[in-house]
């Protein structure tokens, strides 16, 4: 065993396999900068969560998700049968992929969109049909309605060749395009889709999975149409709203059936104990926790207006906890660098299509008034 090499055993198709990297802090220099790039909760979380887990006993025990579930249905206001916990909303998008896809079988994603969409799909081997968003960052549901159209005929022709190569797997009536991945609001951009367009989407014969990480930050939600509409699962987080990014509590809203598969496909102790005694306690405190969503929401309006003003920023519209802006005369990165050796962390992106952009989220009124003061000094050095 002296020329035993390990990485010979690992799949050869995770060799070009891109690192997910968002760039963080060290735990003990997280309290050195006005955080913003992460389009985390700067007010925190909610006293009752906090209390919740300094008083928490029974460390040495597995606790179950039931109690939690129920928690979360009442809040969604569906059954808890159409609930699955997961480790954040992370964990639920590869879940779904998992139970779902096989080898050979695909999703569409939209571009620039989350990136966790098509970072599980390469670990889980599927393919990625990408089907960019417009210029405008708009959904293109005709493009998606094509997409969809053209994958079948591509597997009717491959059939047709009695060809296993493109769709080992496919079956009559069953296309292997199977899941629709989409944000709503969307990250990057903040935008909604319009509901003339989620209605078209939710007509295809695939999986339509809205994401809203964000929901609460836009007032609306499909999850109360999960239980009457069969190709729909809608997935929500506590890490945005309820500010416990850290303890990775997140939820989807499924059919009946594909709940119980994921609950039953999935490790049984993906949330811990300290997240689930926090995310309840999270839904006992709605009261003070949504009063800081209204803030964020106020201070966005205004982040819009004065961003603007600054004549070289051209921010989105956002339904969400950040704004997505144009920069004029700079890369997103040069003004992500020059904020960063100021205190100020935002996001730039590696994607050609948004070098020209950052993504800002909405802090305190304060620290959003230091982040335009920033960009304010910053043109004033490059006139200067
Ligand atoms: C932040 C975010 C998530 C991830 O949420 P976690 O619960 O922290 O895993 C999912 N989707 C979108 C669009 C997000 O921006």
């Amino acid at each position: 065993m002296t020329n035993f090499d390990p990485a010979q055993l690992i799949r050869a198709d995770l060799n070009d396999f891109p690192p997910y990297s968002m760039g963080h802090v060290p735990l003990a220099d997280l309290g050195k900068y006005i955080k913003l790039d992460l389009n985390e909760n700067n007010f925190g979380p909610s006293p009752k969560a906090v209390a919740a887990l300094a008083a928490m006993p029974h460390y040495n025990r597995y606790v179950g998700q039931e109690e939690l579930r129920e928690a979360i249905a009442r809040y969604v206001g569906v059954e808890k049968d159409y609930i699955v916990t997961s480790n954040g909303a992370d964990e639920i998008i590869d879940l779904i992929q998992r139970v779902f896809l096989n080898h050979g079988d695909a999703i569409i994603d939209c571009p620039p969109a989350f990136e966790m969409y098509s970072f599980f799909a390469r670990m889980n081997g599927v393919r990625i049909v990408s089907v960019p968003r417009r210029e405008d960052f708009s959904v293109n549901v005709d493009a998606i309605e094509k997409a969809i159209s053209d994958f079948k005929l591509q597997i009717a022709d491959s059939e047709n060749l009695k060809s296993e190569t493109h769709a080992p797997h496919a079956s009559a009536g069953v296309c292997n395009l199977k899941l629709l991945f989409l944000a709503n609001p969307s990250n990057p951009d903040g935008s909604m889709l319009s509901h003339a367009d989620v209605e078209r989407l939710l007509k295809l014969p695939v999986m339509v999975v809205l994401d809203e990480a964000y929901a609460e930050f836009a007032g609306e939600s499909y999850a109360m149409r999960v239980p009457t509409q069969s190709n729909l699962i809608v997935l929500r987080t506590f890490s945005k709203w309820a500010g416990l990014a850290s303890l990775r509590v997140g939820y989807g809203v499924a059919p009946k059936v594909v709940a119980a598969k994921i609950l039953q496909c999935k490790s049984p102790e993906n949330v811990n104990a300290a997240g689930n005694v926090a995310a309840r306690a999270s839904l006992d405190d709605l009261d003070y926790l949504m009063a800081n969503v209204r803030r964020i929401v106020a201070e966005r309006e205004r982040m819009a207006v004065e961003l603007a003003k600054l004549g070289w920023i051209q921010p989105l519209p956002s339904r969400a906890n950040f704004i997505l802006s144009r920069v004029i005369g700079r890369t997103g990165k040069e003004v992500r660098d020059a904020l960063e050796a100021r205190g100020i962390l935002i996001r730039a992106f590696g994607s050609p299509r948004l070098r020209e952009y950052i993504r800002i989220a909405i802090g305190k009124p304060e620290e959003n008034d230091a982040v335009l003061r920033a960009l304010k000094e910053l043109d004033a050095d490059k006139r200067g």
